[in-house]
């Protein structure tokens, strides 16, 4: 039984996943970094600890800090959240070692799947499919190299092994590009992420992002708990997602979390995890797994009436969830937007102090933020302040919902993307469904001009 959990995370993830564990009768202890020293959510935690100044690598992704964190306040387990320690085979390994429990998957999941081409190599064995290209590193030999894309077929994209976050990425239209854009891929890779291991695939040109969220046991059960759209991006960030994914036969998302369930019980996969795709033209195409929670849980949350924090917690304690693949209803629509600290023109990052915060209210309406009023929205972290989640019967039901409920919001003193979100709520090619991954960066200007 998990009595106590430390929270290695910040903002509104950490506030998050304190709702969940005050439900589960479970006491949380928080750390923070000097900058986020005056956050509620740090004054409401049991217990709160400061493990080291503003600088991420020196709090919030300092290894030593947090276990050290956790062992003098003995806290049963720790939950990364998402992004900073979340997907680290080694922390998870180490916290083990400690005689914890880290919330989330297994340090062999995480290591599996944390390697892009291994990813691909386990999912193509498990029977998913990917896109075309293969599932192995490029070689060293040009002539080789040049052998594979033309097999592939151009426009190619050139990934990085152990890319992330939208970094690591390249695209190929002609054979004279190659080889300079693979060195630099190559660069990239072992700078930023220790791994130089580039593979290439298919580079598909109007693909939707679509993913599929699982849940696992340590008995044997895998779920999988609907789908999701996440084409609006800019910058391969996502902006603004919803749930179910609109416009595909439901029969057709069914075999592919199928298969989803069917891979997490051949990885031996634990706790809640997405699979990641590119859609296009009626396939489906695996491109990545996070083996962690994801920012646009709540999506899924609204439509399948499941918690999935408390069921992540649960899971890792060793409970066997309750539910079989038949009890997971998907039921009406829901959206979510991503509230940044940003121009919405420039997407420039807007840190300061918030002097106004009026956030929406009513039925089926929620808001997960860490920010209020006086808050000063430090400058050394990722730019999202909030989620602002609706859900309806229907998608223009949820649609409607959300356009009054981003009409009521009112943030001042800092920019936010709230006027984005205004204008995307009302872009026609938005509420009819199905926009491709190109969409807002294409029509930005367009989408936001025609708001004003
Ligand atoms: P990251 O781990 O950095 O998030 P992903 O592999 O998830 O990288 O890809 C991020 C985004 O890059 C996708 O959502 C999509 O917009 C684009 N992308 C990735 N692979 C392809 C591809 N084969 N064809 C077209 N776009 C792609």
């Amino acid at each position: 039984m998990i009595r106590s959990i430390l929270i290695a995370n910040r903002g509104e993830i950490a506030l998050r996943i304190m709702r969940a564990c005050e439900a589960l009768g479970i006491e949380t202890i928080v750390v923070y970094s000097q900058a986020d020293r005056e956050a509620s959510y740090v004054q409401r935690a049991a217990r709160s600890i400061c493990i080291g100044p503003a600088a991420a690598s020196k709090s919030y992704l300092d290894q030593a800090a947090i276990l050290f964190a956790a062992e003098v306040t003995k806290a049963d387990a720790i939950h990364p959240g998402y992004g900073f320690l979340s997907e680290n085979a080694e922390f998870a390994e180490r916290v083990n070692d400690a005689g914890r429990i880290l919330i989330g998957p297994t340090a062999e999941n995480m290591r599996i799947m944390g390697d892009k081409i291994s990813a691909k190599r386990a999912m193509i064995a498990a029977g998913v499919p990917c896109v075309p290209g293969p599932d192995s590193a490029l070689p060293d030999d040009p002539a080789a190299v040049r052998a594979i894309a033309r097999d592939i077929g151009y426009p190619i994209i050139l990934k990085a092994a152990g890319g992330g976050g939208g970094r690591g990425m390249r695209v190929v239209v002609m054979e004279d590009e190659l080889l300079p854009s693979l060195a630099i891929t190559r660069e990239e890779g072992r700078k930023a992420f220790g791994n130089d291991s580039i593979y290439a695939e298919k580079f598909l040109s109007h693909p939707r992002h679509i993913e599929i969220q699982v849940i696992a046991d340590y008995h044997g059960r895998a779920l999988w708990l609907g789908s999701r759209d996440c084409s609006l991006q800019r910058r391969h960030q996502k902006i603004l997602e919803e749930a179910p994914a609109p416009g595909i036969d439901p029969q057709l998302i069914a075999s592919i979390g199928e298969r989803c369930a069917d891979a997490c019980r051949y990885l031996n996969y634990r706790g809640v995890g997405t699979f990641e795709f590119l859609y296009e033209d009626g396939a489906f195409y695996f491109i990545e797994m996070n083996t962690r929670l994801q920012v646009e849980h709540p999506v899924t949350e609204m439509t399948t009436g499941i918690d999935l924090v408390q069921w992540q917690i649960r899971v890792a304690q060793g409970d066997p969830l309750p539910f079989k693949q038949a009890d997971i209803r998907c039921e009406g629509h829901s959206f979510e937007c991503r509230i940044n600290a940003e121009d919405p023109k420039t997407f420039m990052p807007s840190p300061g102090l918030i002097t106004q915060w009026d956030m929406p209210n009513g039925p089926h309406i929620r808001v997960d933020t860490h920010a209020f009023a006086g808050y000063r929205v430090p400058p050394y972290y990722d730019s999202l302040i909030g989620k602002l989640v609706v859900h309806g019967t229907t998608r223009d039901e949820a649609l409607a919902r959300l356009r009054e409920a981003l009409a009521e919001t009112n943030i001042t003193g800092i920019a936010t993307n709230i006027d984005l979100h205004r204008a995307l709520v009302n872009d026609s090619a938005f509420t009819k469904g199905g926009v491709d991954i190109h969409h807002l960066e294409k029509n930005h200007q367009n989408i936001l001009g025609s708001a004003a």
